[in-house]
């Protein structure tokens, strides 16, 4: 019999060479090709003349193929430039680090493409978004709507094309429809089966949302029947909280010790937050903070109270540095009396073993670490409260904590990246959420200007003129996950231009990812000091580090980034009484690019950010969900599909029963969602 989770060599024509490429893109079912969405779509319905193309728009042409040439820019990314002639013109047509497209495009094919008009040294070009080859990619000569598929080299669209759909055609049958009978009829919405059908091969564009809708009612519905599951398996009678009564003063100690008042966001969540330590019910509460709000305060407020209840408790950093940064404040934070540890990969072997007894045995009030923390499995004597500070990366499940000592403990999320609160109480589920809607006072805006590579120049004069006066900044680089050498190698490269360049007479640093945990602590503390005044940094440094003096931040190729990473980095200027500014260099390709970055320039507002980020992000492009930490939604449209959210909340909150009783859920659970400890619910 057929099933979804047949092997993917069963479909027709997929062989040993094909099933090795489809491996690579983590495509060994049936199920997963099914879900192999396209990327785009090229709609050959409607084409434009070459000789009325105009600057600046997003057209899409059909022609002959004339000439092809490769060449290599001065990044070292392969450009083909084609030049395509129709009945009415000719224009060249260039594609940007494709370089197998010189064995696909050839004189004397038929093309189409879809690309954005640009002016090269005064002479019109087109930059290809998509393309297909006519005759080859498409077996009838008909307009239509051709998918695009994320791909590998070795496997061409056309073969895309073949190979979903003889998947379709053997297998759309069996797809199951897991919603209770009725539901999607009501709200109009078609059958997966029918869905998939239209995902791929769309006869219209309205056929396409339709059905893009309809399988985003499938992703939400799994995701939350997800969450019931994870949260059944929470709701064990056995498993009890602790009640936190404070013995001491400590908290007022700490309190008394600030060098700053809290501001009234800070106390109304502090409250918030104490009122759930001090119930039995184990608290399970995000503090939601925009960077710079203060989070890390609160957060040691409530270690303050379940330390000073007779228990211990434990901060989790996504980072080893950000781990180190917090064991400091807290260090300052807390009188001398209540011990600290710090548990990283950079510690000997002997003192890893002395803090592990010392924190078995209840000598260490406190420890810090990395996430790494929970997920040994570190074993406390009597732990009550677990801070995870995760910033964006959600996804440590509350589960991890059940070995400790027969009670659930208390567990705080501190994060930076606002998300709607509906997208986070159904991500989340039963999450308590408080939110810190308050910066300190004093505080200026970071002030963010967006200029075009040619300005470059004048951002390093800037931060050369800052820097001068005692301030210190941030260059950041982008990291592209597929060339992580290659921004390596940028980065570094970077550095020694300005170090040898505009900084001659100043010290550069430079921070990155492959460096070990004990050079990247040495690189932030030496920066911390002073002592390096300009730290050029890939992406490693978005995450909390805490320097008020840094007063300049100067991003590369800044169209990389997601809105929201963006706006994490951004975070690390402007956290003193200095004027803070930030400055996004890059040239957007697309209007949404563009967008992007004016977004940047208009405001500050963490909360705004993400709206619009999930706004200019269309279905499909799960980049920042990724970011979020959370599963991978692959047509879920989050602002287009929010009342889908609620919908199937609700749906699955009627359908519990189902995780017991449907084979079919449970396998399509298994395999979407294996049950590993990083299911967002928690
Ligand atoms: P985040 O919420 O981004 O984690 P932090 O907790 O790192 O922010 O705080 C940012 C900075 O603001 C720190 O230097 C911290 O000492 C300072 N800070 C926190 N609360 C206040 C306050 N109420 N008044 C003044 N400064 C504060
Ligand atoms: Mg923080």
């Amino acid at each position: 019999m057929n099933t979804l989770f047949d092997p993917v060599r069963y479909v027709k024509g997929v062989g040993p060479q094909r099933e090795r490429h489809l491996q690579r893109l983590g495509i060994s079912d049936v199920y997963d090709l099914l879900w192999h969405i396209p990327r785009s779509y090229i709609d050959r319905t409607e084409t434009v003349k070459i000789r009325n193309l105009l600057v600046g728009e997003v057209v899409s042409i059909t022609g002959i193929i004339e000439t092809v040439r490769t060449s290599v820019s001065s990044r070292r990314i392969a450009i083909i430039k084609a030049v395509i002639r129709d009945d009415s013109g000719m224009i060249p047509v260039v594609w940007f680090n494709q370089g197998f497209l010189k064995n696909v495009l050839k004189p004397g094919l038929q093309i189409f493409v879809r690309g954005k008009v640009n002016l090269n040294y005064g002479q019109m070009e087109l930059s290809a978004y998509d393309y297909a080859l006519i005759g080859q990619d498409k077996t009838d000569a008909d307009p239509g709507i051709d998918p695009i598929y994320p791909s590998t080299e070795g496997i061409s669209q056309k073969v895309w094309r073949q190979m979903v759909r003889n998947a379709l055609e053997r297998y759309a049958t069996v797809y199951p429809d897991i919603a209770p009978p009725g539901t999607k009829e009501e709200l109009g919405l078609l059958p997966a089966r029918q869905a998939l059908w239209g995902i791929h091969f769309p006869a219209r564009w309205e056929q396409q949302e339709l059905s893009r809708r309809s399988l985003a009612f499938e992703e939400l519905f799994l995701l939350q029947l997800a969450i019931r599951r994870e949260q059944k398996s929470l709701r064990d009678p056995n498993v009890k909280g602790v009640k936190n009564t404070e013995q001491d003063d400590l908290v007022s100690r700490v309190v008394g010790g600030l060098k700053f008042s809290l501001t009234g966001a800070q106390k109304r969540v502090t409250a918030e937050i104490f009122r759930d330590m001090e119930e039995e019910r184990p608290m399970n509460r995000l503090i939601q903070g925009d960077v710079g709000s203060g989070k890390t305060i609160v957060a040691a407020l409530a270690m303050a109270k379940a330390v000073s209840s007779g228990y211990q408790a434990a901060l989790m950093a996504p980072t080893e540095i950000l781990a180190l940064q917090h064991y400091e404040t807290l260090k300052k934070v807390f009188p001398p009396d209540i011990r600290v540890a710090i548990l990283t990969g950079s510690i000997t072997a002997k003192r890893r073993e002395e803090i592990l007894t010392g924190t078995a045995e209840g000598h260490y009030h406190i420890l810090v670490g990395t996430h790494a923390l929970i997920q040994e499995s570190v074993v406390f004597k009597k732990l009550s409260l677990a801070v995870i500070d995760e910033q964006h990366r959600f996804g440590v499940s509350q589960r991890a904590l059940l070995g400790q000592k027969g009670f659930l403990p208390d567990v705080l999320v501190m994060s930076a990246t606002p998300i709607p609160r509906t997208l986070a109480l159904t991500v989340y589920g039963d999450l308590d959420i408080s939110t810190i809607d308050e910066v300190p006072p004093g505080r200026l805006p970071v002030k963010t200007v967006a200029l075009r590579e040619s300005g470059r120049d004048k951002a390093y004069q800037f931060l050369l003129k800052q820097v001068k006066r005692g301030r210190q900044g941030y260059v950041v680089c982008p990291l592209i996950e597929e060339s992580e050498k290659q921004d390596l190698t940028d980065a570094t490269a970077l550095y020694q231009r300005l170090q040898a360049g505009v900084f001659r007479h100043h010290t550069v640093g430079l921070l990155h990812g492959r460096m070990k945990p004990a050079e990247k602590d040495r690189v932030v503390d030496d920066f911390r000091r002073g002592e390096i005044e300009v730290l050029v940094s890939t992406t490693v440094v978005e995450v909390g580090v805490d320097i008020p003096n840094a007063t300049v931040m100067i991003v590369e190729s800044a169209e990389r980034f997601g809105l929201s990473q963006l706006h994490q980095l951004r975070g690390r200027v402007g956290r003193g009484a200095e004027q803070a500014y930030c400055i996004l260099l890059g040239n957007p390709r697309t209007e949404v690019g563009l967008k992007r970055l004016k977004v940047m320039e208009r405001t500050n507002d963490g909360f705004e950010i993400a709206n619009e980020d999930l706004r200019l992000r269309g279905p499909g492009d799960i980049w920042g969900l990724k970011q979020h930490g959370l599963p991978e939604l692959k047509l879920t449209d989050l602002w287009k599909d929010s009342d889908l959210l609620h919908i199937t909340r609700d749906i699955a909150a009627q359908s519990v029963s189902l995780l017991e009783e449907s084979r079919t859920i449970q396998q399509l659970l298994n395999k979407k969602y294996p049950r590993t400890e990083n299911i967002a619910a928690n």
